[in-house]
């Protein structure tokens, strides 16, 4: 016998098996309220659900057909989840930080026929054109969650494509990345396993929902029935609170979270929330081994690591703490915890001879949206090629560098090029190279080294790349250089550029 592995399971299980059960408390401060009050259960999450896909079904969207939102961490993008992709359609959940260029690109690329934002990003609708675009809140929640019809039934096809999320990398352009309900199926299971989720957990959302699907926690954890605490905003005094106030187990983050977190702790009043009872899940970004340190001996909270991409849905190794380091000092045991750690189950990682990371499991992507070369560049010879290097000994994998020109900042991608592009689109701006360089709290800082044709100013630079990009992908810092470094054939030599501001980092990431 056999049924395909689709994300509606998830819900289903927690609906049928827990269906009194607080499902999501929301935010407090969302500014647009309404969605059951702020707390749901799962009875009311998958009666939510079923309303959504009957009003996608009133709205002619067919099965197949792409749903994006863009949204700061919501139950209805939480609940999105499943009303879009659990009957047949593809969620994409957008970037709420991206310029509107970028939103635009992104519709028009992914081919969405709907278009929900948070009503902060109300002036998307009038920006980004698409057949049927709402602002999210009280006023179109009847509209959108209401209906009481039955949605047509889906069949269920687990190579079907639930979600397509786009990130930015290699390329000029952001790419979508197609997760199919079999990669988000066995993703959620095996992280969930192997964080060992479980019917009392908390989760905190310190990740935003739309990067990797929340890394797929929204799934993993409403299969067991735990609770999900929504955070719309980073702050790390708000996560300590939050996980006193509702007893939070677990939550993911990027090292800038982290670092905010030990922050907030230096200044809290009283014992730490979550003592020997929270587990915090780092990726991103290699952690400090101080980092470390810190968030078991400050915080006193579980630290495991995982290291994956969104083409990986994520999860492709996990370093937690084991029995045979007990004997370990805590620095060692740290040590042992800032490599990326050993392949998760159903995972294979292979180094090739240029010290690229590759892999295969069953959570790599179906393609990349539309765009069949990067596809199969991606996937040459049936292993993914990650664009990171590393060694892969002792069963552990360590990142060490990254072969692909991307900048990661405060956990999110940015791509190099697309930077260099908005740049070059200056009058003044004759050459540029765009490159990270280390920073305690961003871990890697967007700097651009720009040769110009007459007098431009810094400020003037950055206001130019706002218009086009999202601030986080904007340069935080601009030098101004007679020439760039290039090789015989003319070819920007990045490394070189580089090795000022990476001396004495121990890795060639951060
Ligand atoms: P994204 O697709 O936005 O999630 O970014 C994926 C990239 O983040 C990877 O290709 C790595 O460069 C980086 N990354 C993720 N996790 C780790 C980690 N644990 N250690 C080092 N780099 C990481």
């Amino acid at each position: 016998m056999e049924f395909p592995l689709i994300v509606r399971d998830f819900l289903d299980r927690a609906a049928t098996a827990y269906p009194d059960r607080t499902a999501i408390v929301d935010e407090p401060d969302q500014p647009a309220a309404g969605f059951g009050g702020g707390q749901i259960t799962y009875a009311d999450m998958a009666r939510l659900a079923r309303g959504q896909a009957a009003g996608l079904d009133r709205l002619g969207v067919p099965t197949g057909g792409r749903v994006a939102m863009v949204s700061h961490n919501s139950a209805r993008l939480m609940t999105s989840f499943y009303g879009v992709s659990g009957w047949g359609r593809v969620l994409v959940p957008v970037n709420f930080r991206l310029s509107v260029p970028e939103v635009r690109y992104i519709i028009e690329h992914s081919g969405a026929e709907v278009l929900m934002v948070d009503p902060e990003l109300r002036h998307l609708i009038d920006e980004v054109p698409c057949k049927h675009s709402f602002v999210l809140g009280e006023e179109t929640d009847e509209l959108l969650w209401g209906s009481t019809d039955e949605p047509a039934p889906w069949a269920g096809d687990e190579h079907a494509t639930a979600t397509i999320n786009y990130t930015s990398g290699t390329t000029a352009r952001p790419k979508g990345v197609q997760l199919t309900h079999r990669n988000l199926w066995l993703n959620a299971t095996v992280f969930g396993w192997q964080t060992g989720v479980s019917d009392r957990d908390v989760y905190l959302h310190t990740l935003p929902m739309f990067h990797a699907n929340g890394w797929g926690m929204p799934y993993a954890v409403t299969g067991m029935g735990g609770e999900h605490i929504v955070l719309r905003k980073v702050d790390g005094a708000e996560i300590l609170r939050r996980v006193e106030k509702y007893g939070v187990t677990l939550m993911c983050a990027a090292p800038a979270v982290v670092a905010a977190a030990l922050d907030a702790a230096a200044t809290w009043d009283g014992p730490i929330p979550g003592r020997d009872r929270t587990r915090i899940v780092v990726a991103g970004a290699p952690p400090p081994t101080r980092t470390i340190e810190r968030v078991r001996d400050e915080l006193g909270w579980e630290f495991i690591q995982i290291y994956g991409l969104t083409e990986t849905a994520p999860l492709l190794t996990m370093s937690r703490m084991r029995q045979e380091w007990e004997d370990l000092t805590p620095t060692e045991q740290a040590r042992n915890l800032g490599r990326a750690g050993a392949p998760a189950i159903g995972v294979r990682v292979r180094i090739d001879g240029t010290g690229e990371v590759l892999a295969q499991s069953n959570h790599n992507l179906e393609a990349y949206w539309e765009n069949p070369d990067a596809t199969a560049d991606a996937l040459a010879d049936n292993w993914f090629h990650t664009g990171d290097g590393g060694a892969f000994e002792g069963g552990y994998l360590t990142i060490s560098d990254r072969k692909k020109d991307v900048i990661i900042s405060g956990g999110e991608n940015v791509s190099s090029i697309e930077v260099e592009d908005a740049l070059m689109s200056h009058p003044r701006v004759r050459e540029v190279a765009v490159i990270g360089v280390p920073d305690e709290k961003w871990g890697e800082l967007v700097t651009a080294l720009v040769v110009t044709d007459g007098e431009v100013t810094e400020a003037e630079l950055i206001a130019h790349c706002r218009e086009n990009l999202a601030g986080y992908k904007c340069p935080k810092r601009i030098e101004f250089r007679d020439e760039l470094a290039r090789t015989a054939t003319g070819k920007l030599q990045k490394f070189k550029l580089r090795q000022p501001y990476w001396e004495g980092v121990e890795r060639g990431v951060n």
